[in-house]
């Protein structure tokens, strides 16, 4: 890149010397060629003040062009007709031919002077020829000078442009690797700084640069390599709590398997001696099974959840219509503490899955039946706010200590883990509540008082 820039800049250099050059060289050649063609004209003018017509013209003429030898100028003198009456460099004047049709001569005759440019047919030379209209009688004075047009002047002129275009290259060589360096090094550096990425916990520092642009390129690289940062954060993150959530997964599987095998061996070992005995290993057995059944239905609900592959049917979901449902379902497990459930319902219909719907009253109710106490109460309100559906489920139990209250939407956590389990709970209710108020880009509140009681409030946009 840095050689790309370099020749760039000197091809537009020499591109810009050159044309430059050449539109010098023709002005300043016209100015000069116009100067000269001045002063033979204003030799001319003091030649025919001087001249004394009257007497020897080749005498007189003779003597003047001594002065102009070295210049090669060649003086000519006619009449009004074009006859030569002297030439400074041909003696035998008298029998050279008419010059009246000489085209310098014809301007002069028209406009007081003239001037030419050809090849000479007497001296086979390119001259420039300037003529004038004597002021003292009927003569015509011509004066011509070797001149082979601009190119005598560029010649002049050619050392100076050399110099110079010698001059700006170097200087030009000199700014052009300054300035791509001030272009590649950056780059060179947002390079080295990406590299970091490799690193376990790259830090970047990027410097302030010359250019916008180079800033803006600083900017995006650190703000892409902080957000693939970010992402390898998450999910590094992300691979953590799977893992986690495997390893609790197991754990919680190990357990009801384990008594399960306890139970069965005790039964083949011929422990249960009665058959009451019998029935009620049986019983656990079947307990057991169940918690297994419920741990598994939960592990795939979150999991379904989690991926978000499987497409959600949405139906109209009557709310109070499925509370009271939901309600008449737990009536045996709330009439074992003898705990009484108000609802109060507005009857809204919200668009959503009815299975998810079903899942997240479920979690919230039976919470709060299995951690209320003896006698105790569950209320339910659904109403609307604006745009969101709110439902809230409150009780009067055990309530959650300040300490679990953000912590008991996690996965498999219990604020009483001896409780949870008797209770045939699984610790993945609220979590599962959780995601489900998120696939509705709801909210979800807890309010508590330890001893007192619980009060869950979701919000639910309904459009
Ligand atoms: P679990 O299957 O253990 O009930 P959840 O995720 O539903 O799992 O709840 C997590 C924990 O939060 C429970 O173990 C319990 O300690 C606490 N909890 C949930 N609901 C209530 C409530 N209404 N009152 C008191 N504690 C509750």
């Amino acid at each position: 890149m840095k050689k790309a820039i370099f020749k760039n800049f000197i091809i537009i250099l020499l591109l810009a010397l050159i044309l430059s050059g050449s539109i010098f060289s023709l002005v300043i050649s016209n100015v000069l060629s116009r100067n000269t063609r001045q002063n033979m004209l204003n030799i001319l003018h003091i030649l025919d003040e001087t001249l004394d017509y009257d007497k020897d013209l080749k005498g007189q003429i003779d003597q003047l062009t001594l002065l102009y030898e070295n210049s090669k100028a060649r003086i000519t003198i006619m009449d009004i007709k074009g006859i030569i009456l002297v030439d400074s460099n041909i003696s035998d004047y008298v029998n050279m031919e008419n010059h009246i049709d000489r085209e310098e001569i014809q301007q002069a005759l028209r406009e007081g002077k003239g001037a030419a440019r050809r090849k000479s047919g007497t001296l086979n030379i390119s001259m420039l020829y300037v003529s004038y209209i004597s002021r003292q009688g009927d003569y015509i004075l011509r004066i011509a000078m070797p001149f082979s047009g601009l190119w005598d002047y560029v010649l002049i002129l050619f050392p100076a442009i050399l110099m110079s275009l010698g001059v700006s290259l170097i200087i030009s060589l000199i700014l052009a690797n300054r300035f791509s360096r001030t272009i590649t090094k950056p780059l060179y550096e947002i390079s080295e700084q990406l590299l970091k990425l490799q690193e376990n916990n790259p830090e970047f520092s990027f410097k302030p640069y010359e250019y916008f642009e180079l800033n803006l390129i600083a900017d995006t690289t650190k703000r892409m390599a902080d957000a693939v940062k970010e992402s390898i954060k998450k999910i590094e993150f992300e691979k953590l709590i799977r893992q986690e959530f495997f390893t609790n997964a197991s754990h919680e599987l190990k357990t009801p398997i384990t008594s399960i095998r306890g139970y069965i061996e005790l039964l083949e070992n011929g422990m249960a001696t009665d058959e009451n005995m019998k029935l009620e290993f049986m019983g656990r057995i079947k307990k057991e099974a169940q918690n297994m059944t419920e741990l598994i239905n939960d592990i795939l609900m979150i999991s379904r959840l989690e991926t978000k592959e499987v497409e959600v049917i949405r139906t109209d979901v009557r709310i109070c219509s499925l509370i009271n449902e939901l309600i008449a379902s737990l009536k045996p497990l709330a009439a074992e503490n003898n705990i009484t459930i108000e609802m109060s319902c507005k009857p809204i219909v919200i668009s959503a899955n009815h299975g998810q719907m079903r899942e997240l009253f479920n979690n919230l109710l039976t919470n709060a039946i299995k951690y209320n106490k003896p006698n105790g109460q569950v209320k339910v309100y659904v109403t609307t706010e604006g745009n969101d559906a709110i439902f809230i489920v409150e009780d009067s139990g055990v309530g959650i200590p300040e300490e679990s209250r953000q912590r008991v939407f996690e996965r498999f956590y219990r604020v009483d883990r001896g409780r949870s389990k008797k209770l045939g709970g699984t610790g993945l209710g609220l979590s599962i509540v959780k995601h489900i108020v998120n696939y509705y880009n709801g909210t979800i509140e807890l309010d508590s008082k330890e001893g007192r009681g619980s009060k869950f409030t979701v919000r639910i946009p309904m459009s």
